[in-house]
Parts: structure tokens; sequence; C-alpha cells
């Protein structure tokens, strides 16, 4: 009975979740484990970028068209967005800090002016101003600009991987961030600015590319001038470099940021600008504190950017030092691997449970997570005494040694400046900071992944510096212990050695705090060079700089034993695809046949179907690569294009049972074998099993737009090989089509033609009547969908003659090159479709270096334009 009613039901094309509906920004939300998702709880699939040049008739005609002069206005604007990512990114920086610092300030006036009255409401004050400041964080974020959650770097990471995740670069996620950073770490919550400055950074970046917000109505044609992903892609490595140049006043380490943790491909040329914009933001932001330091800024002087500067005393360490340090490096590189652990455990807890719940949920937990912050924050100082209290540090808000990071509003920046000071050697007892460690770590570990915007640098040079102060003080009591032990039987010259080496220890224990910092954020992040960079501009001291190779080489090599960084975790648990730099070893053994059309088993449940379609009856779409299996029983390959309709009972029902099930089968020379294991009882009564069957999808060169439409309806690839005949019969592919090119071309209709013949068969010429730019599609969002083109009878009926849109030289493998070749070549250049093809039989040509030598007549700055992604 239910095989009758699926055969009678098969119709027309597409699986039931390839019928989204279209992207728009609002049906979009960010979900607990960082994916968007639309309104009806369907996931927003990341998409691949366009980093090839789509060398079609439009694009040669435009490339055509340019004289040198454009060239040369090409690349000057290229510099001029470089100088205004700069400015923009130094100012939104500014912007942050002075708003935090003035919050914080007020915050703490209004607090101590109570206390002095009473204790109880001073603290009530205290948390109430928190719970304002983080309400106002989370509420942006989870209402106006869900993709400005978290620190933004795995997104972007993956954005300049070639992955594009939907509403990580709009206007309103940049707006997002600024505020919603303001909020969550003003509010003193364990976390830090410097993540979502690199994103504000990207997005600034990325709207400037795009030439501003069409959906805000503020883009100017003027800017419009990039029109590819490649272009966009180089902007927002600027943007990322400027993000942190500006979060630590290192523009050198915002570089190497770029060129270590973010990008996937890099170029000299690139390399120029991205130095350009660290400058330029370096300027910005000095510029801008030098104007608040005449207190044209509130409670924003000199403190907010991060610069703890320890250059003055004379730091000297004797090899007998290496030891520890090394130990601490070992700590950075557990804990770090811990914190991953952690923070990827309680991720996927959040997501699987509590943030299910809706954004209500996310908004009590973060305020509730700001008020155990508060209390913490305000509470444990109290527990210590104050007596004596130490000289006051010039500028210092200090009045009396209290556990670090315990000084609310200065609670991240000051409170390292003093762990890093050398002024503050007797202010922290190791109960202080032990007890300090715990809970900040704790908090830390918490707050990760919660629905406001937050950075781990900060958190994590807390830790470390905690830890590596404890280290430093436990080196000291043990040559304190091995002098008094050694004092009366050694020489008096070793005695006095060791004494002057207790007191460099006790003068230069902030080295530990530091090297602390550097190890605890090579063992989550697994930075070194860029980390290595920055930790010498934000300390002013060069002197450190083997001292912190050593220990971030040791705290990634032991990071690296147990887990990824934090960052890949992130990415991975978000189900951003990365592509690391090295190809995985399996796929050493596998060729570029056994590597494509590599699937996963599709599964969809009854509850999904109703919840989906609101309905007791659900429409299942099938194109003709579709298989259906009821587990155990009946298999039925779909051959045409068709639309079942089942009844959703009828599925529970009709889904029957088998704890394994082994599917192997034949289709058109491609095995499809597929395992299915230890299935529930509850899990199986309610499942009904879709497997793809893998075929090429091909347009053939001229094509019936009804099968266009059908073709895209049924399924969700968005490139396609377009083949055409030869005289003699042979197939011949003549290029790649991409869905947003078909799209366009439904959408226009301009070449529609009644003929099915080819356009030069008909005596014409190649038909131009498309702008290359028309076939750009916007930034960070979904174009258009083929749900949304509107055809008539009539307009299905005609044909489109492919030739003039499709990429005439795409990538092409023979199908026994090994799978890691094919890997690299896709990595290094960044593409998005390789076509396997059989063992090609002609040759007619060999290129080799001497080849590839040609004079360059238009100069560099042609290469400038139209250089490849490498
Ligand atoms: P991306 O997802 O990177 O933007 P895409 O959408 O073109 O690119 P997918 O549809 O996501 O690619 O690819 C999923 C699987 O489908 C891959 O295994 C791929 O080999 C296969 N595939 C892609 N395009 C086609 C096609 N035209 N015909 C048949 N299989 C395809």
């Amino acid at each position: 009975m239910l095989s009758n009613h699926l055969q009678n039901g098969i119709e027309t094309a597409k699986l039931v979740w390839s019928r989204l509906p279209n992207a728009e920004e609002d049906a979009v939300e960010l979900d607990e484990f960082g994916v968007l998702r639309r309104s009806d709880g369907t996931s927003v699939e990341s998409e691949s970028l366009d980093y090839e040049v789509i060398e079609n008739y439009a694009y040669r005609e435009e490339q055509a068209q340019r004289g040198k002069l454009y060239v040369g206005y090409y690349i000057g604007v290229k510099w001029l967005f470089s100088l205004l990512i700069g400015i923009g990114t130094g100012l939104a920086a500014v912007l942050i800090n002075i708003s935090v610092e003035n919050f914080a300030g007020w915050k703490y006036e209004l607090t101590f002016s109570i206390i002095q009255k009473s204790y109880l409401a001073g603290f009530i004050v205290y948390v109430l101003f928190n719970l304002l400041l983080v309400f106002s964080s989370v509420y942006i974020v989870t209402r106006f600009a869900p993709a400005a959650a978290g620190s933004g770097i795995p997104e972007i990471k993956g954005y300049l991987n070639g992955v594009d995740t939907h509403g990580i670069l709009l206007f309103r996620t940049l707006i997002g961030k600024i505020l919603g950073s303001i909020g969550s770490v003003g509010s003193g919550l364990a976390l830090g600015k410097e993540g979502p400055l690199v994103h504000t950074g990207a997005c600034i970046a990325s709207l400037l590319g795009q030439g501003g917000s069409t959906n805000y109505h503020l883009s100017s044609r003027w800017f419009q001038v990039f029109k590819s992903d490649r272009d966009r892609r180089d902007l927002v490595t600027c943007g990322c470099a400027a993000g942190v140049a500006a979060a630590f006043r290192a523009p050198v380490g915002g570089v190497l940021f770029a060129l270590e943790e973010v990008t996937s491909w890099w170029r000299s040329q690139l390399m120029w600008r991205v130095f350009f914009t660290s400058a330029v933001v370096a300027v910005v932001v000095r510029t801008a504190m030098g104007w608040c330091k005449s207190g044209n800024c509130g409670h924003f002087g000199s403190g907010g950017f991060i610069i703890w500067d320890i250059s003055d005393g004379q730091e000297d360490y004797s090899f007998s030092e290496l030891l520890p340090m090394a130990v601490i490096g070992v700590i950075g590189g557990l804990l770090g691997a811990l914190f991953n652990q952690l923070t990827l455990f309680i991720t996927s807890w959040r997501r699987n449970y509590l943030h299910k719940k809706g954004n209500r949920v996310k908004i009590i937990e973060v305020c509730l997570l700001s008020m155990i912050t508060s209390v913490i924050s305000f509470g444990l100082p109290l527990l210590r005494s104050c007596s004596p209290c130490p000289e006051p540090e010039p500028n210092s808000d200090i009045d009396c040694p209290r556990p670090p990071g315990m000084y609310g509003n200065y609670v991240n920046d000051d409170a390292i400046r003093n762990l890093f000071s050398a002024k503050t050697v007797h202010e922290f007892s190791a109960q202080s900071l032990l007890t300090f460690l715990v809970m900040f770590y704790t908090l830390a570990v918490v707050t990760f992944g919660t629905a406001v915007p937050a950075g781990q640098f900060v958190p994590g040079i807390m830790i470390g510096s905690t830890y590596g102060r404890l280290v430093g003080m436990f080196v000291v009591s043990m040559y304190k212990k091995s002098n008094i032990e050694e004092g009366t039987s050694k020489v008096a010259s070793m005695t006095i050695v060791s004494v002057i080496h207790i007191s460099l220890l006790f003068r230069f224990m902030h080295l530990y705090a530091l090297l602390g910092a550097a190890s605890f954020l090579g063992g989550s992040m697994r930075m070194t060079v860029s980390l290595c960079v920055i930790m010498v501009e934000i300390t002013n001291n060069l002197k450190l700089l083997p001292l912190i190779m050593l220990v971030l080489l040791i705290s990634k090599a032991v990071g690296d034993a147990f887990n990824e960084g934090l960052y890949e975790e992130q990415a991975r648990l978000r189900g951003i695809p990365l592509l690391e730099s090295r190809p995985k070893n399996q796929m050493r053994k596998m060729t570029a046949k056994e590597g494509c059309g590599n699937r996963k088993l599709e599964t969809i449940t009854a509850r999904d179907a109703e919840r989906h379609m609101h309905l007791n009856e659900a429409h299942f779409y099938f194109d003709n690569h579709t298989c259906i299996f009821f587990p155990g029983c009946l298999r039925y390959p779909v051959c045409n294009v068709g639309k079942a309709t089942l009844k959703v009972h009828q599925i529970a029902s009709g889904a029957l049972i088998v704890s394994l099930l082994y599917c192997c089968f034949m289709f058109e020379h491609h095995i499809l074998l597929v395992m299915v294991h230890s299935i529930t009882l509850q899990h199986l009564t309610d499942t009904l099993l879709i497997f793809n069957m893998w075929k090429v999808v091909c347009f053939p060169r001229v094509v019936k737009i009804a099968d266009v439409v059908s073709i895209l309806r049924g399924n969700k690839h968005n490139g396609f090989p377009v083949i055409d005949h030869s005289r003699n019969g042979e197939t011949l592919v003549i290029g790649l089509i991409l869905r947003s090119h078909l799209l366009v071309l439904l959408q226009s209709k301009v070449d529609f033609q009644h003929s099915p013949l080819p356009c030069e068969t008909r005596g014409g010429h190649m038909p131009i009547r498309h702008n290359f730019s028309e076939f750009v599609k916007p930034v960070s969002t979904k174009g258009i969908s083929i749900n949304d083109i509107h055809l008539s009878s009539d307009d299905l009926e005609m044909y489109i003659d492919l030739a003039p849109f499709l990429n005439p030289s795409p990538y092409i493998v023979p199908e026994d090159m090994s799978l890691t070749k094919v890997y690299n070549l896709f990595r290094q250049l960044g593409l998005r479709h390789i076509f396997v093809v059989p063992r090609p039989s002609h040759v007619i040509g060999l290129i080799t270096r001497k080849d590839l030598l040609i004079e360059d007549n238009e100069g560099s700055a042609a290469i400038e334009l139209q250089s490849t992604s490498v």
C-alpha cells in the first residue's frame, strides 16, 4: 500500500529540506551552537565562495574594454579601501573602548559612593548595573544580529578559507558586534573585545568592498568597484589584521595574525596592503588616545587598549630558569587543551539541551552568568583583608591589594597590568592567585559560547598570567628553601649567588606572568609567530622574545597532542567545512574518482516533516538521483523526477525495522555502500532513510528552460558541467555553469530563444546582453533562489544557449590523480569545483616554466588585476 502511495505520488523534483524558504535576513537566527537557523528551525547551510575567476564572455568583454587607466584606478581604489578599513576599524575600536571605560567608570563611581553608606545597597547597584549592560548586549544579539554572537573568528576563518556563512558580514552584524561588545565587556563578564574587533574589521572591510549596505539604503555606486569574491576576500583579510592591530595596538602582530591564523591564501601584493591598513589603525588609535588624554573622553584615559608596558627594569634570566619556564609552557598546553575540550563539551550541551528553548533562555542564561560573575567579583576581594596597603601606583585605581581581576571596571586590562607589573610583587598571595585562577577559568569556560560578542584573548591572558605568577612564586620559594638548606654546608660564594638570584626572581616575577599568558594562548589557540609578536608588542619588551618563543613552542606542542586549536574546534562544531593546509593521510591512497560524490547518509524523520510542513502531510521531492529506502524491506530508485505526497503517520508506520542494514548496489558505474549501524527502535519507527545516488548533473549547451528549472529545483548543487557533442558524436565538456549565473539568466529572460540550436548554427554571434556585474552575487547573503523566479508556461517552452555564460576553462583533473594532489590543487588555488574526467587521450602541448616567463608588457599593475587567488 505504501509502495503504491509512493509510486503514484512521485512527480516533480527536490527533497523536502532543499525547499527551504528564501534566506531572508529576518528569518535567520543563530542557534545555540552558532549555527544559523531559519525561523522554522532548518539550518542555513554554508556555501562556498567563488574565488576562481569565472572567465565567461561577459568577463572577457569587460576585460577587453579596460585600459591601463582602469587598471591604475582599480589598484588605487584597493589602496584607498585599505586606508578606509584602517580608519574605520581604528575608530570602531576607539568607540568601543571609550564606551566600555565610561560605562564601567560610571558604574564604579556609583557603586563606591553608595558603598560608603551601605555595602548591600552598593552590591545591588553593582549587580544591577552589570545586568543592564549585559541585557542590552544579549538583547541586541538575539533580536537584531544573531551572527554577532561569539568572537566571529571561526566564521571569518571559514570565509577566508572559501566558505560563506550566512549573515556574518552584514551591516547589522557590524552594529550588533560593536554595541554588543560594549555591553558584554563593560559588564565585566569573563571575556574580551579582541575577537569581536577582528570580526568588526572584517565586516567594515566587506561592507566597503560591496559598496555599502543595500538593505539599509547605505550604499554608493562609487564604491561598487569590486566584482569578485577574491577581491572581497583580500579586503576582509585587511579587516582582520586591522582588528588585531586595533585591539592590541600591535600592527605587526595584526599582519602576522592575518597571515598565520585566518587566511588560507596569501600574496605579496596583499601583504603590503595588510601592512598599510595595520599601520593606519595604529596611527588612528594613537591619535585618538592622545586626544582623550586631555580629558575629552570622560573616564577613558590612557587605559583601555591593551598595552602593558613592562620595558622598565632590567630583564635578565639565568639558564636554570629555563626549566620552570618550560614547565609554564607545559601547563599552558595542558590548561589550553582542557579549555578547548571543556568549551567544546559545553557548547554542544548548550546546543542539544539548553538553547533549544529559544532566545528567552539565551537571555536568561547570560543574565544569570552576569549575576554570578558580579557576585564573585564583588565578594571575592572582601574575603581578603586589605592591610597593609601598598603605595598606590600612579594612574592606578587600586587602593589595596585584592585578588587580581576583581577591580570591577578594570577587571580585564588593569588586572593584567598588575599581574604583569614588577611593582606589585608582594600584592598577590598564592592563595588569592589560586582562588582567582579556579574562579576565572570556570567563568571563562562557562561564558564561552553564550549569545554575546566575546573574545578569548583577555580571559586567556588573565588565566595564563595568574598561573605564571604562581609558578614564579613557587620557584622563588624553592630557591629560598634550598638556599637555607645549603647555606650551612656550601661555600659562601654560592650562597651569595643564590641570594642575588632570589632577589632577581622577586623583581622579575612578572616575567613568569607574561610567559604564563603566552603559554595559555599558545596552548588554546595554537598560534605561534603572531602571538609571539603580539606579546612583544603589548609588553614593549623585545628582550623577552626568545623566552616567549620557547614557551609558545612547548605549549603548542603539548596542546596539539590532545586536540585541535580553539578556532578550528569551534569551526568544526559550527559545521564550517574548513580545508586545513594539509590533506588527510588516507587521501594518499584514494584517487580523484573515488573522492568525488562523497555523500553522507541523509535521514528525515516524521517529526521533522511535521515541523517543516506544519501539516499532517509531508511533500517529499525526489530527483532522478534519489533512492528511498524503508529500512530492511524495500528500495525505490526514483528514475524520473517526481514528487511524493506521504501522510506523516504512514511514514511512521511504514518505516520498518532492521538493527543492521547493509545496502550495496550499482548505479551507473558508481557503487554506493551504505552501512547503518545500531539503530534504536525508537529511531527506526519514525525514520525514513533517503539516499542520494551519485551521478553528475550536467546541462546540454542549449537547454530547455523547463529542464533548467526542474534541474535547479531537483538538487542543491551550485556548479554544473555543460556538455556538447562533436560532429562525430563524441561528448565534450565545454565548461562550468554556476547556479547563481543560471538564476540571473532565468530572471532576466532576455537570452531565451525559440530555437533549440546554438546561436552560431543559426548564423548569429554570441549574444552579450549582460554586464559581468550582473553575475556578481551580494556578499554573505544568499542570492535569489529558484523559487523566487516566476516563469510563464511560454517561457518554460523556450530554450537558452549557455555557451556565452559558462566558465570555459574550469579546472580538470584525470580520474586517477591521487586525492592528495587534488586537495593541494583545490586548497592552493582556492577552487570551488574541479571536474574529474577519464584519462585524456590527446596531448596538444606541454607547458614548462619557460613558457610562463612571458615578457610583461602591461606592467605589474595588470598582474595585480588579473592574478589568480594563489
Ligand atoms: P559548495 O557547497 O562548495 O558551494 P556545490 O554546492 O556546488 O559547492 P554541493 O552540492 O554542496 O556542491 O556538493 C555536494 C556533493 O555533490 C559533492 O559530493 C559533489 O561531488 C556533488 N556534486 C556537486 N555538484 C554536482 C553535480 N553537478 N552533479 C553531481 N554531483 C555533484
